[in-house]
């Protein structure tokens, strides 16, 4: 298991510090080699994504990633601020599979602005792809209208577009997600109105079809978008497009209402994987000890699983995440009354011993 660790910026080296404690105590063959990316890699060498990173990231069979950016870089031209080197490595890795799921521990169902009972026990997962689409599509821009009402003013247009072959890829992601879970799948679309999505839904009920041990259905997105708010435990997994699952999973990681408690995974057709926390590098905490580092330990959990097919110690390192929870331990953003506060690497020091 050759894995490639790009902290990053901010709080991106404190909490892949921690993950990376968590991976090399559990005793696995594997090799761990690490690599400047974002600011830090321009501060380096000139590049946020310099080619001795990609060619690690290439040659490496999964890759840790912590976080990006900085104030520093914001006045940069685009090309060299740090958010390319995530961009680029999803593009050069092929990462079309975007898995986000939304858990609500039970000592954290009070962090949901969510009415408890409606979020406890959740367990969602949120199946985006990533490389196509109406982000993607072409033609696009802004030209003059030739006709109509608003003929002479300038209109804007993007093309909705995906193929067959993209669709059940994503497809075969979720039913195989689905199959170590609780075996429901929920495409979401909207075939109501878009030629695009009538060909989504299609193309989902076919593959559905080589999974019969999974139980399907499919929504459209504004119902989607209301059911995750209503009854968010109806769903196990729910595959989407990638403007849709771009909305679907931001709604969905408030509902366990912490940012420093959701790891993700990208994929690619190998299940080569990106794995890292859903935030940012949050400089307005970083090198302060503050940080919460279980989205990142999660994160590797999510290696384990989608990369490694390695169920047994990912379940331990979950485990041991719960466990800390459940003995109070608590960083800064998921505090509350009655627990105790720690820091970044005491978290780190308990999901260790926990393990
Ligand atoms: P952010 O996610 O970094 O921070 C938002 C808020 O959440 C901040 O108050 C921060 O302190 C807090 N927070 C985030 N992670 C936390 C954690 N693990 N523990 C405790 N608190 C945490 O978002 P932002 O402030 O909008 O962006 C900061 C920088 O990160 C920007 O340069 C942005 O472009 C970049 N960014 C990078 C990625 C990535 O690397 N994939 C994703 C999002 C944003």
């Amino acid at each position: 298991m050759k894995i490639a660790v790009l902290p990053g910026d901010g709080i991106g080296t404190e909490i892949t510090a921690q993950a990376v404690r968590v991976l090399k105590a559990l005793a696995l063959p594997m090799e761990l080699e690490e690599a400047p990316v974002g600011g830090a890699a321009y501060d380096r060498l000139g590049d946020p994504l310099p080619e001795s990173t990609l060619n690690l990231a290439k040659a490496a069979d999964a890759i840790l990633f912590g976080a990006v950016g900085g104030w520093q870089y914001d006045t940069q031209p685009r090309s060299k601020r740090p958010e390319q080197a995530v961009l680029g490595l999803r593009k050069h890795l092929g990462l079309f599979a975007n898995l986000r799921p939304s858990i609500v521990y039970p000592e954290l169902v009070n962090a949901s602005t969510l009415k408890a009972e409606v979020v406890s026990g959740l367990d969602l997962l949120i199946l985006r792809e990533l490389t196509g689409d109406v982000y993607f599509g072409q033609p696009r821009g802004v030209r003059i209208a030739e006709d109509g009402p608003f003929k002479g003013q300038r209109e804007g247009f993007d093309t909705m577009r995906y193929a067959e072959g993209e669709i059940r890829r994503i497809m075969h992601v979720g039913f195989a997600a689905a199959r170590k879970r609780g075996k429901k799948l929920c495409s979401v679309d909207k075939a109501n109105v878009l030629e695009t999505m009538q060909l989504w839904k299609d193309v989902a009920a076919d593959v559905a079809r080589e999974y019969p041990d999974v139980a399907f259905s499919s929504m459209y997105v504004d119902n989607a978008a209301m059911q995750l708010i209503r009854n968010p435990k109806q769903f196990d997994v729910m595959v989407t497009g990638n403007m849709f699952g771009d909305i679907l999973s931001d709604e969905a990681s408030m509902l366990t209402g912490s940012i420093g408690m959701q790891p993700s995974a990208s994929l690619n057709e190998s299940s080569k994987g990106l794995y890292e926390p859903i935030h940012g590098s949050a400089p307005d905490i970083a090198g302060k000890n503050l940080a919460n580092p279980l989205a990142t330990i999660l994160s590797a959990a999510m290696m384990l699983r989608y990369s490694f097919d390695k169920d047994e110690a990912a379940g331990r390192i979950e485990s041991a995440v719960r466990k800390v929870l459940a003995q109070g331990l608590r960083t800064a953003d998921i505090y509350e009354a009655g627990t105790t506060k720690v820091g970044t690497v005491e978290m780190g020091d308990a999901v260790l011993k926990a393990l």
